[in-house]
């Protein structure tokens, strides 16, 4: 908007922007960390030109072998965009899903380019998929990959990135959307691959102030704004003692933020009011960040020195009923008694993150309600990263040794820290329900307020087109004016 030749001032609550997609420096001496967000897919290449973000600073690095799967029997599973390597590691299981991976990989491909293609859409609607589509999006991961592949540990690794955020197991429906969510990004031309960012998660939102600010956007932080409203219109923020008047008041703040607390909710359709309470967001994830003192060294595949397995996401899931049951446990239990890992290493791409021969080790973990029935207490994020550990340690027995700092961000802490309500890491399910038609639109039922955020289409993930679109939408609306 700025670039468009608008007068724009954002207003940001942390003491640093990028929410979600931040690297906070020395929260141990000499460590960067991607506290929350960790890999990067979904940003629309269309605002990396157009904001010539590379200018200001943004770099990818392929992720590339992209899936490594360590097993108690010494076997692994470790796959990349090399064809000839990922027949030869999955023919050590079962040759004949060498060909079931590639017609996966062509079928999800189509997938997530529609996916691509509906994220730009001022009018999101499911329809727009053929129904062979509709039917595996509204379907299950599990049913998706099981179609294809049958080696247990090649189908979990392939279902994994339908649950990522979501508090549903492999087999329920919807999970099919979310598995194909997460290969619609077109990173460095590739449908469906993700990438680490140089500098951790922040260098995206460092780009996009260094491009805002490049054409005069001002930019506060440390600041709480609240929506200033006269009769049923926007006009501009309370920056706490400050009052900021605008032709149109943009948040990305949780839908359930947005309309319940950063204005007069009672001011709102009670139709709309009770959509915005009604909206799911228990989020189901937990995120450890561990500095290690040297490299997992997997019983698989030995040597603490960095290996290609390295710089894969590391998945601890032998099966989709291991999945599964993490899954049925969290529902029964409160937890998940061997949860859903996936965990990378930023170190072994990017060394600037650590202390010269120091590592980060991010761990994504489900099942950890919001909600569990007995609460959180510190004593339970403590067991649950002990768990955790514990788990990778069966693969890789000097990880315990090799830990000298950990953080442990439950979904309270998720909530507390970035404003996620119910610690839900997408700003609420993206399930059927809660997509397309039926998310949160960029326009909302108060004039001259838009959501520009995960809350409304396409949903969560670090991918500016929440952004996008409601910029495009406020230039319209003001031009029409
Ligand atoms: C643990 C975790 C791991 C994830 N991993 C990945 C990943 O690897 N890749 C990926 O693509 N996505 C990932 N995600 C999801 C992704 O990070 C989010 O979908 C995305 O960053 C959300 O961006 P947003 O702009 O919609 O909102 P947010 O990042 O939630 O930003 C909203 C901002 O509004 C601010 N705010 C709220 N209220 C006010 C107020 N009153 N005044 C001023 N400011 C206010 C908040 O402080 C916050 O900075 C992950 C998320 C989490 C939590």
């Amino acid at each position: 908007m700025a670039k468009a030749g608008r007068s724009v001032a954002v207003f940001e609550r942390a003491p640093v922007i990028g929410g979600a997609a931040v690297s906070e420096r020395d929260v141990w001496p000499g460590y960067t960390l991607s506290t929350a967000s960790y890999v990067c897919s979904l940003l629309d290449p269309w605002l990396v030109e157009k904001l010539d973000l590379h200018a200001h600073g943004l770099e990818y690095y392929r992720k590339d072998p992209y899936a490594f799967t360590p097993l108690l029997d010494g076997r692994s599973l470790l796959l990349g965009g090399d064809g000839a390597a990922n027949a030869r590691e999955i023919s050590a299981f079962d040759s004949a899903d060498v060909a079931g991976l590639e017609a996966y990989i062509r079928r999800t491909d189509r997938l997530g380019k529609a996916l691509f293609d509906s994220f730009s859409d001022e009018n999101p609607r499911f329809e727009r998929f053929d129904a062979d589509s509709r039917s595996v999006l509204l379907g299950s991961a599990a049913d998706l990959v099981e179609r294809y592949v049958s080696t247990p540990v090649l189908q979990a690794e392939l279902v994994n990135d339908g649950l990522i955020g979501t508090y549903r197991g492999p087999r329920d429906a919807g999970t099919g959307y979310v598995l194909a969510h997460h290969l619609a990004g077109r990173l460095l031309g590739t449908q469906g691959s993700w990438a680490y960012v140089r500098g951790g998660m922040g260098s995206v939102s460092q780009a996009l102030w260094g491009a805002a600010k490049s054409h005069g956007a001002e930019i506060y932080c440390g600041v709480d704004a609240r929506v200033i409203l006269e009769g049923d219109t926007a006009c501009g923020v309370h920056a706490e003692s400050r009052e900021i008047r605008a032709r149109a008041v943009i948040s990305n703040a949780h839908p359930r933020t947005t309309f319940l607390n950063l204005l007069d909710p009672s001011l709102l359709d009670a139709g709309f009011r009770a959509e915005v309470e009604r909206w799911q967001t228990v989020g189901p994830s937990l995120k450890v960040n561990l500095a290690l003192g040297e490299l997992p060294d997997f019983t698989c595949r030995p040597g603490k020195n960095p290996q290609p397995h390295h710089r894969a996401t590391i998945h601890v899931a032998p099966s989709v009923e291991y999945l599964q049951k993490a899954y049925d446990d969290a529902r029964a239990r409160g937890e998940s008694e061997e949860p859903l890992i996936e965990c990378f290493l930023q170190t072994p791409t990017d060394p600037t993150l650590a202390p010269p021969g120091k590592h980060i080790l991010s761990v994504f973990a489900q099942y950890f309600p919001y909600d569990r029935a007995d609460g959180w207490t510190d004593a339970k994020r403590e067991a649950a990263a002990d768990k955790i550990v514990a788990i990778l340690a069966r693969y890789a027995p000097n990880l315990p040794g090799a830990i000298e700092r950990r953080q442990i961000l439950a979904p309270p802490d998720l909530e507390e820290k970035f404003g996620l309500v119910g610690g839900h890491i997408f700003h609420g399910e993206l399930l059927p329900g809660q997509i397309y038609e039926d998310r949160f639109t960029t326009r909302t039922p108060v004039r001259g307020l838009y959501l520009c955020g995960s809350g409304a289409h396409p949903g969560g993930c670090v991918s500016g087109f929440p952004g996008k679109r409601a910029a495009h939408a406020v230039l319209r609306d003001l031009a029409a004016a």
